[in-house]
């Protein structure tokens, strides 16, 4: 980029670097894929931000928003050089609208600060990726982020309310509702959430909020059958039992957990279920009574309800340990996050297991079976090729088993660049041709975020 450009942008918004050190750090994301920016801008308002699009509209210079960077599909990778946009310096509070119930934020606020602030009055936002300590609002909205509490309170699309968005001509544009309801217009809100910064750029977030329940009860059942810890899921579920989280965690999880925590897991068990309900106590304890009795109808060992919260969060970190535990197996993994219909877990459980051993290559299986929602790790060793072009092909194979199975690509990670390729699958081409439309009429010049989603 022309040092002239560099001049432009600084004066545009005061807060930037150009330090190679420095760049290094928005180079990447969680997939590791790596292409170092020109210059990385913190904007402080949405007044900056448009000046600095402005900017690069004028030069053709590509724009790459960037939240914590926490992506597992490389949608904040700036893989066309230029601008990276992050927003750590745009992560306020701006309102909390206790009769109304929504929250006003910048998009840079991390998802676990957020909801400790919203605690203080009686309230939480429900989406709660794993990452929530450190992944952004912002970067939340923009991917459709789900987590463990997706299987009561849905995802981050059910949470958005409205956004002030920066389009590439330089309007600023407020969308959706600060009611309760609303159906007026294009639902432009919806269309920009998931959207990993392809359309527009988000400088401020409305979002829906809930009243905090009294009382979250955890347990942790294990199963000696793989077969029956998936049944138990969609036992749970048909028996119009309302959990808040279940979480699967298969056979070789718990084992290279175990490595890694010395917890005492039952490393011989066939799969295990992290299991919430909460409300008020006695309906939540309830519930998690109505949970045991079919787990134990379809044969768990153990039900293990926790009795204070130090026993819950050792069961969480048995559950977050997961993703870091994997590399006892082979030094890369890489992560799906296929979705299926919650009956169709056990098919889709059976035929991964099939082609394991048939590619010889460990697939680990653990994650949101309430949603259907299951990340698929195909272990291999990036290092070795004739191993990892193995794995490619298994991971097409997952996902044609996937979409075999009536289910989705993904189901909270987005596409980035890693699902780029096999989008078409899914959706068809009519879809992919009509997104592009779409994204041409956003960003003529293609300076958003390009190279994403679109093969
Ligand atoms: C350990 C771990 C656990 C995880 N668990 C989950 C999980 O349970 N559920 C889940 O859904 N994901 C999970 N993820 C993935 C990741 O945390 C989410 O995708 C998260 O929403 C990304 O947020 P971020 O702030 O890191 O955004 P980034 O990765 O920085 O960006 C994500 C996308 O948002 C765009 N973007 C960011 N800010 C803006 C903005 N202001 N305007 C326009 N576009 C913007 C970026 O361009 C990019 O396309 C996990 C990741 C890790 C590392």
């Amino acid at each position: 980029m022309e040092q002239s450009v560099i001049n432009e942008l600084r004066a545009a918004c005061g807060d930037m670097t150009t330090e190679q050190e420095e760049l290094l750090l928005y180079s990447f994301d969680a997939t590791k894929i790596k292409q170092m920016p020109d210059c990385v801008l913190f904007p402080r308002s949405t007044a900056e931000v448009v000046a600095a699009v402005n900017i690069c509209a004028r030069h053709g210079i590509p724009i790459t928003p960037r939240g914590a960077g926490t992506g597992y599909t490389g949608a904040a990778v700036p893989i066309q050089g230029g601008v990276v946009m992050n927003f750590v310096k745009m992560n306020r509070i701006l309102k909390i609208d206790l009769d109304a119930m929504y929250a006003e934020v910048e998009p840079g606020i991390v998802n676990a600060e957020l909801g400790r602030e919203l605690a203080k009055h009686g309230l939480f936002y429900p989406p709660d990726p794993a990452s929530l300590k450190s992944s952004t609002i912002g970067g939340n909205v923009m991917t459709g982020a789900g987590g463990p509490a997706a299987v009561k309170y849905g995802v981050t699309r059910d949470y958005v309310m409205g956004l002030t968005a920066v389009f590439m001509d330089g309007s600023v544009v407020e969308t959706g509702i600060k009611c309760a309801k609303g159906a007026v217009g294009y639902d432009l809100t919806r269309l920009l959430v998931g959207s990993e910064g392809t359309l527009a750029i988000v400088t401020k977030i409305r979002l829906k909020l809930a009243p905090l329940p009294k009382a979250v009860v955890t347990a942790m059942t294990v199963f000696d059958d793989r077969r029956a810890a998936v049944n138990a899921v969609t036992e749970i579920l048909r028996a119009r039992l309302a959990p808040r989280t279940l979480e699967y965690i298969d056979r070789t999880a718990i084992r290279c957990v175990e490595e890694y925590l010395h917890a005492g897991l039952p490393v011989d068990a066939g799969g295990m279920l992290l299991v919430e309900t909460d409300g008020d106590f006695d309906p939540a304890m309830r519930e998690m009574e109505a949970i045991k009795a079919v787990c134990e109808k379809l044969g768990a060992r153990s039900f293990t309800v926790a009795r204070d919260n130090a026993e819950a969060q050792s069961f969480w970190k048995v559950r977050r340990s997961i993703s870091v535990s994997l590399n006892r197996l082979r030094p890369t993994k890489i992560n799906e996050d296929v979705t299926v219909p919650r009956n169709r877990i056990g098919e889709l459980m059976d035929r991964l297991d099939e082609l394991s051993r048939r590619t010889g290559l460990p697939i680990v299986n653990f994650g949101h079976a309430g949603d259907g929602n299951i990340h698929v790790n195909v272990m291999t060793d990036a290092s070795n090729q004739k191993e990892y072009d193995l794995a490619l092909k298994t991971v097409d194979e997952v996902l044609r088993i996937t979409l075999e199975l009536d289910g989705t690509l993904s189901g909270e990670h987005g596409v980035g660049l890693v699902k780029m390729p096999y989008i078409e699958k899914e959706l068809g081409k009519s879809c992919v041709e009509i997104s592009k439309r779409l994204k041409k009429a956003f960003d003529p010049a293609n300076i958003l975020n390009p190279g994403k989603i679109f093969p």
